[in-house]
């Protein structure tokens, strides 16, 4: 039964070093437990922030310690009444092949509804961090104009289809000319800014946004942050929810100062975390899945295979090698 543990903190960006490979043992479920085979690991950026000794929202790992995220997995055996033999679930599991559970804070999904891999997506935490971020801190009216960073991946793809659903402009900022293809074509952005290549990426944000800024959904911070920033508009919205350019630093680099046009404009500019919101994944899930069987949203996805790769696969989330929703299946 392989496992992978957090072997160091890393310093800077991590490395396949920082994970240790071991093996042991397939555990026998006591009473009241469940034998879980994992099938899908969901690798998400907010992980590497577990990686650090830091108290944050959510506690660190512990060195020598099995890794967990959000994982898809099938009961092989129960001893819980509330689970039986054959139902997949949906929890924050450990990096293992296989384990035992009390089933506590356990969810099964239905294979039926859809492709189990869009239960870590679009009706996952994924597209509930997309929904709820605009819901109780965007606010989108129709005619506004949204801006998303992190717009080829997992949750900015689907903030930004949100946004032509809620009858938005919307404009996506990602790393690759592909990625702005693909927003634009299969998601229905209506325009893309590649920060990679951008010469002035103030100035570009206000070519593409000729009125102004009225949301921005933030995924990435550091210096895109900033030139959002110098273009939000009177009342706007500004939705912090990663800052993904800033994860591997170990000193946060400085930036101008924006209290001016905060000030100025009267703009909102919130933190968001997506747990403090759990009385509302309900109704985010009931109308995500509406969207998505009336194919008002799509979804992409990065499938990686092996459970041996699952490290790697985290590691490619900073260089941007996910289309969409990056998940390793077991
Ligand atoms: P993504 O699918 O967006 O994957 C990460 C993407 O970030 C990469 O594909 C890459 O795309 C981009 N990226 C990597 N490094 C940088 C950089 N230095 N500058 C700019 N972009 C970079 O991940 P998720 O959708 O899962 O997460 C997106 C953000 O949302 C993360 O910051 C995450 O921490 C946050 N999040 C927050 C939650 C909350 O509750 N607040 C919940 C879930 C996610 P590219 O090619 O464009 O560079």
């Amino acid at each position: 039964n392989k496992t992978i543990l957090l072997k160091n903190r890393p310093k800077g960006k991590p490395t396949l070093e920082d994970f240790q490979f071991s093996d042991e043992e397939t555990p026998v479920p006591a009473e009241g437990e469940i034998l879980l085979k994992t099938l899908y690991v969901s690798v998400d950026p907010y992980l590497r922030g577990r990686m650090r000794d830091e108290g944050s929202y959510i506690e660190p790992f512990k060195l020598n310690e099995p890794i967990e995220s959000g994982i898809i997995a099938e009961v092989i055996e129960s001893h819980n009444p509330n689970f039986k033999e054959g139902d997949y679930v949906n929890g924050t599991l450990k990096w293992k092949e296989y384990q035992t559970v009390s089933g506590h804070g356990i969810n099964k999904v239905d294979k039926n509804l859809a492709p189990l891999t869009v239960f870590l997506g679009v009706l996952g935490l994924t597209g509930i961090t997309a929904f709820l971020g605009l819901e109780k801190i965007g606010k989108l009216k129709e005619g506004e104009t949204l801006l998303v960073s992190g717009a080829g991946g997992a949750v900015g793809s689907i903030a930004g289809q949100i946004g032509k659903i809620k009858g938005c402009r919307v404009i996506g900022i990602a790393g690759s000319d592909e990625k702005i293809n693909r927003i634009k074509q299969e998601f229905g952005f209506d325009e893309g800014i590649n920060y990679k290549t951008s010469q002035d990426l103030q100035k570009e944000i206000k070519e593409k946004c000729p009125n102004g800024v009225d949301v921005y959904f933030d995924n990435v911070g550091g210096e895109i942050l900033d030139a959002a920033l110098a273009n939000i508009n009177k009342f706007g919205r500004v939705i912090l929810c990663g800052a993904i350019s800033l994860y591997n630093k170990s000193e946060i680099p400085k930036g101008p100062r924006p209290e001016g046009i905060l000030i100025k404009n009267s703009v909102l500019m919130q933190g968001f975390i997506v747990r403090d919101y759990a009385k509302d994944f309900g109704p985010a899930i009931k109308t995500l899945s509406g969207w998505l069987r009336e194919d008002k949203i799509k979804y992409s996805e990065t499938i990686v295979d092996g459970f041996e790769n699952i490290p790697q696969a985290f590691l490619d989330l900073f260089e941007g090698k996910n289309k969409g929703k990056m998940i390793v299946k077991i």
